[in-house]
């Protein structure tokens, strides 16, 4: 079970690759493109929302106008048939009709005119929902390609992920775990580095000489005992 402390620094260098691939892959590039093309989705979508709103009102109106125009001309049609149906003779009344008729002409074509109007007004708002779909789906092609990317990028840091997981089990096993608890949280206080070298009388990790009398019981103490730096205490490997 128990070997050698100086196990703990293969276990500390596996860690802070392992540390590392971790980093690696919680900052790959592809996340960055994938979140500046949300956001820019994001802008682009309440850029056009105004635009959109606008031609929706526009078509809105344009549909009434010509809703408007063509009861006028179901009106001017039925009087166009009184006018020929020869159920009215009167002169003055058939005058009257005819007159009717004209000013409903006119008032259709005002109606169709102002609808047109509209029309011309909408076809730019066109162009520009047009282009922005356009480029949402440009958007939305790139998404697609980096996120496959992503997948890809993710699966090989996976990959050596899990070798180094089996790398790392294999020393922990040969090590007591009484001292694996103590590197672990170790660990976690110092940010990664728990083990240090002890070379020429100093501790590698805060890199402070210990006392004589500490190197000297240091020295002193079995060479599969856990010693601790007297100044940081980081477990000291002789
Ligand atoms: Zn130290």
């Amino acid at each position: 079970m128990s070997s050698s402390p100086a196990r703990l620094l293969d276990l500390q260098e596996l860690d802070i690759t392992i540390d590392q691939l971790r980093h690696r892959r919680a900052n790959l590039a592809q996340r960055a493109e994938l979140k500046r093309l949300a956001a820019a989705a994001t802008d682009a979508a309440k850029a056009i929302r105004p635009v959109v709103d606008e031609r929706s009102e526009l078509a809105r109106r344009e549909k009434r106008l010509e809703d408007d125009a063509a009861t006028v001309n179901d009106k001017a049609t039925s009087e166009n048939k009184r006018l020929y149906s020869g159920t009215v003779t009167s002169p003055r009344e058939l005058q009257a009709i005819h007159e009717e008729i004209e000013s409903l002409k006119r008032r259709q074509r005002e109606l169709e005119d102002h609808a047109l109007d509209l029309m011309a007004q909408i076809e730019p708002l066109d162009a520009t929902i047009a282009d922005s779909e356009r480029a949402q789906r440009e958007r939305d092609a790139h998404v697609e390609a980096v996120t496959d990317q992503l997948t890809i990028a993710e699966a090989e840091i996976d990959a050596e992920l899990e070798s180094f997981a089996d790398k790392r089990s294999a020393v922990v096993a040969e090590l007591d775990p009484s001292v694996v608890a103590q590197y672990e949280s170790l660990r976690a206080t110092f940010g990664g580095v728990a083990v240090a070298r002890l070379e020429q009388g100093s501790c590698k990790g805060c890199h402070i000489k210990l006392s004589s009398v500490e190197f000297d019981r240091v020295k002193h103490e079995p060479i599969d005992a856990v010693v601790h730096c007297e100044h940081c205490g980081r477990i000291l490997i002789r």
